[in-house]
């Protein structure tokens, strides 16, 4: 199906220009990074985009130049956009870089049509493929999915110029015939609507994923520690006490609490007694395998869940934490503090639980008997 050009180019400045009201709107009451700059960029296509399509129009040497300089600053704002996304100085040099080189190679070529349309398409594709990259390369620290929405964006973007750039190599198209009615034009229109789409949603997505899983983070993690708070702990335990019912593995808990926290408190002041809650925190986290669970309960209150893990297996691990504790002392504002606690462990292969709560129950019922007994010990 073959349509007509100026009236794709003005559906995709329609789609580039409602798309950047749209961010305008979204980061309009909270300063986000980076947004204005993807808006500014997708007001540049919305104009630039028409301004090339409308040669016939407008005058020739004016469409050219400006519209493909209008063209490629979008691509130069959705990559500083991006920078600021990942809170990263912009790049000065690769975003106006191609963006001065199309404005010149417009002037230079500005005669020579099959050598400009072919610079042209060279240079918005080099764009795409740093667009690309920037976003790959840090995939992996990118929160959610919504990047990969972007990078298909992009992907699309990548295939529009490469192919336009063939096209005019391969003499399958020429020069004259880029504005009027064709495959190659019906291709780069209702594919470059699809890349603004994806892009600018893509982009929002990102600021979702990163600001739920801030607020994943601060609902749970404990502020002090930066281990899991006690919802992090409830939900883990419930997650892993049905896996262990399911799969009849057992599992044990180790519920461990500092021995006269408040005397060390007490002695040596409130910002001692936090570093003493970090460093047992890290200490402990450190003897830990990657799939057990490390939490801090309340005040000076821990717990620890260990998947796939019977009740011996869980009093040697509890023994060994012990055994270390007893070598350290904590060292913190030029003063030695003795640090000891106690242990509770209750596993369901040593009982019958019926929830996750019993078993934290009869850890915490264990930890109660470990400070009765003198505490510095286990009990089970
Ligand atoms: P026990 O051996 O029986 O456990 O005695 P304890 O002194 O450790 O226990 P107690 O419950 O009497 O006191 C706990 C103290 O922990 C009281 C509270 O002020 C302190 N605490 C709780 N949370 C924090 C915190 O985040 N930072 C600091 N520095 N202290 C905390
Ligand atoms: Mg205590
Ligand atoms: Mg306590």
């Amino acid at each position: 199906m073959i349509f007509d050009v100026p009236t794709m180019a003005a559906m995709v400045a329609v789609v580039s220009l409602a798309m950047a009201i749209a961010l305008r709107c979204v980061s309009s009451k909270e300063h986000v990074p980076g947004f204005r700059l993807f808006s500014i960029g997708l007001l540049c296509h919305a104009i630039g985009v028409p301004v090339v399509a409308f040669r016939a129009v407008i005058p020739e040497a004016f469409s050219i130049i400006a519209g493909n300089t209008l063209v490629s600053a979008a691509f130069g704002f959705f990559l500083a956009a991006i920078y600021r996304f990942y809170l990263k100085p912009v790049n000065c040099k690769l975003v106006m870089v191609p963006v001065a080189l199309v404005f010149v190679s417009t002037i230079v070529l500005l005669n020579q049509q099959a050598l400009r349309f072919s610079t042209m398409s060279l240079l918005m594709l080099l764009q795409m493929l740093s667009l690309f990259m920037t976003v790959w390369v840090r995939r992996h620290d990118t929160s959610g999915n919504s990047y990969r929405l972007l990078l298909c964006g992009v992907t699309i973007g990548v295939l529009i110029f490469a192919s336009r750039m063939i096209a005019m190599l391969a003499g399958i198209t020429s020069p004259q015939a880029v504005w009027h009615p064709g495959l190659i034009q019906t291709w780069t229109f209702m594919s470059g609507g699809v890349f603004v789409l994806f892009t600018a949603v893509g982009i929002i997505g990102m600021y979702k994923d990163r600001s739920d899983h801030y607020i994943k983070t601060l609902a749970m993690q404990d502020e002090l520690t930066g281990i899991g708070n006690r919802r992090a702990i409830v939900q883990e335990l419930q997650k892993r006490f049905a896996e262990s019912v399911r799969h009849k593995t057992p599992l044990c808990l180790l519920m461990f609490d500092l021995d006269y926290f408040k005397h060390i408190n007490d002695c040596f002041g409130h910002f001692a007694g936090d570093e003493v809650l970090k460093t047992v925190a890290t200490s402990v986290k450190t003897r830990l395998r990657i799939s057990d669970f490390f939490g801090r309960y309340g005040g000076e209150e821990f717990v620890i869940i260990l998947p796939r893990t019977s009740q011996s297996v869980g009093v040697s691990i509890a023994e060994e934490l012990l055994a270390r504790q007893q070598h350290q002392s904590i060292r913190t504002e030029g003063k030695e503090i003795p640090v000891n606690f106690s242990i509770g462990i209750a596993a369901t292969d040593s009982g019958q639980f019926e929830k996750s709560e019993d078993l934290l129950k009869a850890a915490d019922q264990a930890l109660y008997r470990a400070k009765e007994q003198g505490r510095n010990r286990l009990s089970v």
